[in-house]
């Protein structure tokens, strides 16, 4: 990344608001790109291969993860990045981290231990990744977690309830919270890698659904936004109406992809122009500069629509939903009562709900799995 070429608006690795413990500079890296190492070199970055997104893990080598999802937010992020002159280091940092505090199962997971920890604080998957990089890493001798840089921090928790918000603020005042009491937008890099993460999730669950043969190609091409690119590329490549097999679907997909990514730079970019703010600090109190256009929001909305009624909602994916929803309580059920099921030190904390929520939350699929049949004696998802 050239320094010399970020916008003025960018957030300078240079003028990082820092780390909470200080350390000193590890040059030739910018605190951003440490900020990266540390994430890709960590424990929950590891697990996150075996984490869903919709699909339930062991159910095929063919669906994304967590991990290459993560990926995919991190590669379109960079591209943006790049265009429009901001951090790249630090939007890369915050995309492989972004999931990090996911539970097992999809959301599947999270909102069954948020049930579970009901009147004991609730689980909230963004806190919980910034709970991994603050506190649940246990790597460095002078620290618990990763001590990431704030801006780093600040990516990480792109949504927070209120009640945690002022809950965090008070232990640490200033903090990536701070601006969820204040009413502040996080700086650019942060909303660019949360359109991020939506444009891919939207992309990868339209292939993820009809390559695993839960959508067909003819009812995701009734979505305005999808037919829109059929058309396109049918017109350029007619023979490819004819042929089985995904070639139409990727060179589709393709297509989406860049047009999402070239509104959102349009877009972005014209709004920057527009209010023109002095520094990354200015941009804090305007509304949310980083966006698409009005017309590619309304269709990407309606793809979001689309994609919850007829795939996360799909019969076959409630049904291992259920399955991972009882997986989830049963597994916290059991560690309430037999705390020395789990490690010595999740096992002795003051708060053993929030232990076992975190010991839970950082499982991968199957090793919940193992851990579920081992505790329970029953075998869920039996092939
Ligand atoms: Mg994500």
């Amino acid at each position: 990344m050239n320094l010399a070429a970020l916008a003025p608006w960018a957030s300078h690795p240079g003028r990082s608001r820092g780390r909470r413990i200080a350390e000193p500079p590890s040059p030739p890296r910018n605190e951003h790109q440490r900020d990266r190492d540390r994430i890709v070199h960590s424990t929950a970055f590891r697990r996150l291969v075996y984490k869903t997104q919709v699909f339930i893990n062991h159910e095929g080598d063919l669906f994304r993860t967590r991990l290459t999802h993560s990926l995919e937010v991190a590669q379109l992020a960079r591209s943006m990045a790049r265009a429009l002159n901001l951090n790249e280091d630090l939007v890369e940092a915050i995309a492989l981290a972004h999931d990090l505090g996911h539970t097992p199962f999809g959301h599947a997971g999270q909102d069954t231990l948020h049930a579970c920890m009901q009147g004991h604080g609730g689980f909230e998957h963004n806190l919980q990744s910034l709970r991994v990089v603050d506190e649940l890493e246990a790597r460095y001798p002078a620290f618990d977690g990763l001590n990431l840089s704030f801006e780093t921090r600040e990516g990480i928790l792109k949504h927070c309830s209120l009640a945690n918000a002022q809950r965090l603020v008070a232990r640490e005042p200033g903090g990536p919270a701070q601006r969820f009491v204040d009413g502040l937008q996080p700086g650019l890099e942060a909303q660019l890698v949360n359109l991020a993460d939506e444009i891919a999730y939207s992309s990868h669950d339209i292939d993820d659904g009809v390559r695993s043969g839960l959508l067909t190609l003819d009812q995701v091409c009734q979505v305005p936004l999808v037919a829109r690119w059929r058309e396109q590329v049918l017109q350029q490549h007619p023979a490819l109406a004819l042929q089985a097999g995904r070639r139409l679907l990727f060179e589709i997909l393709r297509r989406l992809l860049s047009g999402l990514v070239g509104d959102l730079v349009a877009a972005t970019a014209a709004e920057l122009q527009r209010h023109a703010p002095a520094d990354d600090q200015a941009v804090r109190s305007l509304p949310p500069l980083v966006r698409l256009s009005p017309q590619v929001r309304a269709e990407l909305t309606e793809l979001r629509r689309f994609l919850f009624r007829e795939l996360y909602r799909h019969p076959q994916v409630l049904q291992a939903t259920q399955q991972a929803q009882d997986v989830v309580t049963e597994l916290f059920a059991a560690y309430l009562a037999r705390p020395q099921e789990m490690p010595a030190d999740y096992a002795s904390g003051p708060d053993l709900h929030r232990a076992v929520a975190d010991y839970v939350a950082g499982m991968t699929d199957r090793f919940a799995l193992r851990e579920h049949h081992r505790l329970t004696g029953r075998r869920m998802f039996a092939d």
